[in-house]
């Protein structure tokens, strides 16, 4: 059997542990909830190495590249992914006008019962601001992706300043400093491997318990809201990103099939940072972009490109109107297209950040999300089935950050053909 377990390949593994948990969660029901810890071990293992291997990998990448070549890859990266972020909205509205989910629903205050709802209030601002550690340490410890970005960023430009420089003995201290989180970040990988192995059992576990707790119930009222979400998933990972990909010279097939660890990997844990790790590791083997630009670009877009959460809030966004018998009008639409790509940006890549964020969208349409009211009963009933829908919403956004880094690197001519050529012609 073990023999067997590490004989096989790692994807078949993957989808035998995806089966299994499928069915094993749908006979055993809630009871499936004592897998739950076998599941935290993968989540666990993959956010202990999510800030080493951000740290070292942004380091050696800015520390690898001119200043004026970073500054270069970066913009280009930023306005890639709002771009994606507004196609992919515009796609949620489209389907979420299609299907009309929640139409007929009818809620009224105090007619359905639910789970609470953890409302806060952050204003844009503060989460743009937050991007600047006070404490750099304090950011790393407590896993602040952005703020770590932005300071190892800094480190990285410095330390590409110092090895570029005339006096021999500061261009060592800067070599010294490069080699060091070079060697930091080889370790990490070796790491990655291991953590590997271990993906289809937390695979099959953490499948097993989202089932048990809300599988075949989930597809009874808000069923409607589900297909439309999936479907446009579907159309925004295969016309957005596949046709992108071929825009900018990419074969999509092979890309999507070398991507699927990472894609799985996400669709099963709901945490774009958390597979960070496993998402560098694809860049790195199988796509073959160069570490200057998916050190960056990677990281970036597990914090600020959130594609599947945007097209969530969108057909959320009907849904709720739909359901409270005000659907949207074509300006509070288009609002939505706006608020949405800046939601993104503060949308952390955690499970379940994305639907905190939507109450952010709903509020600048005017819709009440108020203990109580009928728009809160409507976020109330999609926050019931929020796991069912996080999966896919990670599973796009992890997939978005791949592409958008795959096109940017075969733009910018930094990606290794060889390991393309024998798959892709
Ligand atoms: N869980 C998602 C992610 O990590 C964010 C979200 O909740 O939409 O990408």
């Amino acid at each position: 059997m073990l023999s067997w377990y590490f004989k096989t390949n790692l994807l078949v593994r993957i989808i035998v542990g995806l089966i299994l948990g499928v069915v094993v969660g749908l006979i055993m029901g809630p009871q499936a909830e004592i897998f739950s810890p076998v599941g935290d071990i993968l989540v666990r293992s993959l956010k202990m190495i999510v800030m080493p291997v951000i740290i070292s990998t942004i380091i050696v990448g800015a520390g690898s590249v001119t200043p004026s070549q970073l500054g270069k890859v970066g913009a280009k990266c930023m306005g890639i992914y709002m771009l994606t972020t507004a196609f992919a909205v515009v796609i949620g509205l489209f389907y979420g006008n299609l299907f009309h989910p929640g139409k007929g629903l009818e809620l009224a205050a105090g007619s359905v019962t639910l789970a609470p709802i953890p409302f806060n209030e952050t204003s844009f601002w503060d989460v743009l601001i937050m991007v600047i550690p006070t404490n750099p340490f304090q950011a790393i410890a407590e896993g602040d992706v952005l703020a770590t970005i932005f300071f190892c960023i800094s480190m990285g430009i410095a330390i590409s300043i110092l090895r570029h420089s005339e006096d021999e003995r500061i261009k060592n201290a800067g070599d010294s400093l490069f080699y060091l989180f070079e060697g930091l970040a080889e370790v990490m990988y070796i790491v990655i491997g291991w953590v590997l192995e271990y993906v289809p059992i937390g695979v099959f576990a953490l499948i097993a318990v989202v089932f048990g707790s809300q599988g075949a119930g989930a597809f009874g009222p808000l069923g409607m809201v589900v297909c439309a979400i999936y479907i446009a998933f579907a159309t925004h990972v295969l016309v957005v990103y596949g046709g992108g990909l071929l825009f900018f010279g990419v074969n999509p097939i092979v890309f999507f099939r070398k991507i699927k660890t990472a894609s799985i990997a996400a669709f099963v844990t709901r945490t774009s940072s958390g597979v960070l790790p496993i998402s560098m590791e694809v860049a790195d083997k199988e796509l073959g972009v160069d570490k200057g630009i998916y050190s960056f670009s990677l990281p970036l877009g597990a914090t600020v490109n959130m594609d599947g959460t945007a097209i969530y809030q969108g057909v959320c966004a009907l849904f709720i109107g739909f359901a409270i018998g005000e659907p949207l009008t074509f300006n509070q639409q288009m609002t939505i297209i706006g608020t949405t790509v800046l939601a993104s940006l503060g949308t952390a890549g955690i499970p379940g950040s994305g639907a905190i964020m939507l109450m952010i969208v709903l509020n600048s349409v005017g819709l009440d999300v108020t203990p109580g009211s009928p728009a809160a009963l409507a976020y109330a009933m999609i926050f019931g089935i929020d796991a069912l829908l996080d999966m896919g919403r990670s599973c796009t956004n992890v997939t978005g950050d791949l592409a958008v880094t795959c096109a940017i690197a075969s733009s910018e001519n930094e990606i290794n053909r060889e390991c393309w050529s024998n798959i892709s012609k």
